[in-house]
């Protein structure tokens, strides 16, 4: 294919970013390395791209390099053909119909981990939105400050949805699940017994979110290849701001950080595993979470990966809090049809199953 201009197609890209009032340091990213290439005989860069030392020069960075480089095999970068795509469209339409879409909520907790409500009321609340199924992912036994639950009490718990379900509107169930701690070594904590009885296991990382990115790589990887875990859950552990008003108090323990930054890993690791073993990738709609950061969800996506966006709900009324990563992935182009929570719940847990 005949080569393009991969300054243009820089250039363009930063110009749709600031129209689509993106953050600046994302605009400059692109144009800093159209300046960089432009200073450079085409001959030069043409090398580089062949023997992947762009990112040597100052100013371009492993994003920018790959949009080079599929300039020049003639192709339209990946990055600028979502931008494109996304462009002429009406967000808020898409992001409505997303939300249409959505039959459930993969990510909720009750009063028996760090929730502020009983289980029934989550459901009655869940019914009231339209949902055809709550999954209740309360928290495992090793995240002690949100009361986890041990093994014993996941078994009680599980005994009492079904008496719940019981007592619930035809066509609306509790899903059972678990948002289990990914442990240090990447072990899931909860018996695998257990893990292979639930319905839906969300995983999650909430200690050493500090650890170094070998680490932390190896830690997710590991997760993400262990059957029981459909859902990897919050990816990057980051907090944009302070709880939202009527987020904070006893009901929300676990969630009291203010700002943190991203974990580190390699994000291209990590979403081909989730790609290879067919684990979702959460897109966490709490305002203080907002994550994975949209950069991320385009690169899980250009992995070919599913998703499931949940609310990480701690109350009711935060159950409507999908609209918000709704909103996300309709800016990141998500297609309804690679969201795991626009299945019915048969097809979810048919889903989950074959998993294991
Ligand atoms: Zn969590
Ligand atoms: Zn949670």
């Amino acid at each position: 294919m005949k080569a393009r201009d991969p300054i243009a197609d820089l250039r363009r890209i930063a110009f749709l970013l600031e129209r689509a009032n993106e953050a600046t340091y994302r605009v400059r990213a692109f144009r800093s390395a159209a300046k960089a290439l432009a200073g450079l005989p085409a001959t030069e860069v043409a090398a580089r791209a062949d023997n992947g030392t762009l990112t040597e020069l100052a100013g371009v960075g492993d994003v920018t390099a790959r949009c080079v480089a599929e300039s020049l095999a003639g192709e339209e970068p990946v990055y600028l053909r979502r931008l494109v795509a996304t462009e002429g469209s009406d967000l808020d339409a898409e992001a409505t119909a997303l939300r249409a879409a959505l039959k459930g909520d993969c990510h909720t907790h009750s009063d028996w981990s760090d929730g502020g409500s009983p289980i029934e009321e989550m459901a009655l609340a869940a019914v009231e939105l339209g949902h055809e199924y709550l999954v209740l992912t309360d928290h495992s036994p090793r995240l002690t400050v949100a009361r986890g639950l041990t093994a014993d009490r996941l078994r009680r718990q599980l005994d009492h949805v079904a008496q719940v379900n019981a007592a619930l509107p035809e066509g609306f169930r509790i899903l059972t699940g678990i948002e289990v701690d990914i442990l240090a070594d990447g072990s899931l904590d909860q018996d695998d017994e257990l893990l292979a009885r639930l319905d839906v296991v969300v995983g999650s990382v909430h200690s050493g979110l500090k650890d170094d990115r070998a680490k932390m790589t190896r830690r997710m990887l590991t997760a993400v290849a262990n059957p029981h875990l459909d859902i990897l859950g919050h990816v990057t552990g980051r907090m944009v701001s302070s709880r939202p008003a009527g987020v904070t108090g006893p009901g929300d323990r676990g969630h009291r950080a203010r700002t943190r930054a991203e974990s580190d890993f390699d994000a291209d690791a990590v979403f081909a595993a989730c790609a290879e073993y067919g684990t979702a990738v959460e897109i966490n709609s709490r305002p203080e979470r907002q994550d994975p950061p949209k950069r991320l969800i385009r690169r899980a996506l250009e992995a070919g990966c599913r998703f499931a966006i949940n609310t990480d709900a701690h109350a009711p009324g935060q159950l409507d809090w999908q609209r918000f990563g709704c909103e996300r992935a309709a800016l990141c182009g998500v297609p309804v049809d690679s969201v795991v929570n626009t299945w019915s719940a048969k097809q979810l847990v048919a889903w989950t199953h074959e998993r294991a």
